[in-house]
């Protein structure tokens, strides 16, 4: 591996879902759920499969229907109107967008400012744009994750390119709040910066949280590129599909890159996640909801358990702190835990650039069966 890449080898999940499986754990560190989504949804793609649309290479930027699909879903959410034709980009997964992205849009030792903890895949695609990432850290506040407005602010410099946002965000649940994102929205325009903004989670927000994209905010459709994902959205995320909305010249430099990349994204799914996103309202309602009780269960196992947990507004994850159970190590506990309870989880300080920092965090993912989690709660609290 190269001198850009040589702190990437394998990612935890591969490691920690390798573990999962020689040890026979309950697997809640890979955020995948274990049920498929809609049964229309699969028969889609059997459809489109068997009709032979997209067992060819289908157009480079998407098939015309989900890029329609796609533009669609975010009017009718958001109020954001998006061209099929220029503004939309169907890509391998929102892992490919945020790659694709990052290529495209950075020069040579850009700062890209980015929220931490981050997904792994952030450093790993900032690194090879050639890229430097500056993480502004989201600190434990009030039951939550908080970011700090003056410390992103501080974090800003001559070579920033870009900010790099992820809400809702992973690994924290945290949601960023309307104030909040305005003031990130003043600040990008005030510094003339980029925007990516990865919001693969916008359906999965909880209680009272709402999910704003960033796009919506003043000044922002224009130099913000959003990111979505069917993985997340219809728990499908074997699938890869992601896509991309933004403005024609922020696309087209996307597209460039995706074309060398993987020139295009598989056909036949592609078919059914344009049918996924013209589902009603009570499907993303119904999932929302069913998100939220495998969170209460979940919660609910660990605070029995002994951990700290912290609110999770969005996403499929819960982090906690390890202090209280007499650990302060979560790359140790990681390890440990398949033997001590049969259960995976994630050390946080993987998605830390400070890994101190990030030291007592795990990450405990609910995209599972309600019989699951309550299975693995009663392994976490007779450990
Ligand atoms: N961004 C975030 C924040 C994620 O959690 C994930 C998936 N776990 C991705 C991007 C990647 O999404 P996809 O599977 O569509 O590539
Ligand atoms: N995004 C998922 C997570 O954060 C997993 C994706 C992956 O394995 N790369 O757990």
């Amino acid at each position: 591996l190269n001198r850009r890449l040589a702190e990437f080898g394998t990612t935890i999940f591969a490691e920690m879902s390798a573990l999962a499986v020689s040890t026979g754990s309950i697997n809640l560190g890979q955020g995948f759920p274990d049920t498929d989504g809609p049964e229309e949804v699969r028969e889609a793609a059997v459809r489109a499969l068997r009709d032979g649309r997209g067992n060819q290479y289908p157009p480079g930027p998407g098939i015309p229907e989900l890029r329609t699909a796609i533009a669609a879903h975010q009017l009718r959410r958001y109020g954001l109107s998006y061209d099929p034709d220029t503004e939309v980009l169907v890509t391998a997964g929102a892992t490919e967008a945020i790659a694709a992205s990052l290529l495209a849009l950075l020069e040579p030792d850009d700062e890209v400012v980015a929220l931490e903890p981050y997904y792994d895949s952030y450093a790993a695609s900032i690194a090879m744009a050639g890229g430097r990432r500056v993480p502004v850290t989201l600190r434990p506040d009030d039951g939550g994750f908080r970011l700090d407005l003056d410390e992103l602010r501080a974090a800003v410099t001559d070579r920033t390119r870009l900010l790099l946002i992820n809400t809702p965000h992973n690994p924290t649940g945290t949601v960023l709040t309307r104030a909040e994102l305005a003031a990130i929205a003043e600040l990008a325009v005030e510094r003339d910066l980029l925007v990516v903004t990865d919001e693969v989670y916008e359906h999965l927000v909880f209680d009272d949280a709402e999910h704003l994209p960033l796009a919506t905010f003043p000044g922002m459709r224009e130099r913000t590129v959003t990111i979505g994902s069917a993985g997340k959205t219809f728990s499908f995320t074997g699938w890869k599909v992601g896509w991309v909305t933004a403005a024609p010249e922020l696309v087209s430099a996307v597209r460039a890159v995706k074309q060398f990349l993987t020139f295009v994204s598989a056909g036949p799914f592609q078919y059914a996640v344009a049918e996924a996103l013209a589902l009603p309202d009570a499907y993303f309602d119904g999932f929302r909801r069913d998100m939220r009780v495998r969170r209460d269960i979940l919660a609910q196992g660990l605070t029995e358990a002994g951990f700290e947990v912290f609110r999770t507004a969005g996403t499929y994850f819960i982090t906690t702190d390890i202090r209280p159970l007499g650990e302060k190590d979560g790359f140790a506990f990681c390890r440990a835990l398949p033997e001590r309870a049969g259960v995976v989880a994630v050390p946080n300080a993987v998605f830390y650039d400070d890994r101190e920092a990030g030291a007592p965090f795990v990450r405990f993912a609910f995209c599972k069966r309600e019989e699951v989690l309550r299975e693995a709660a009663q392994r976490l609290r007779s450990m």
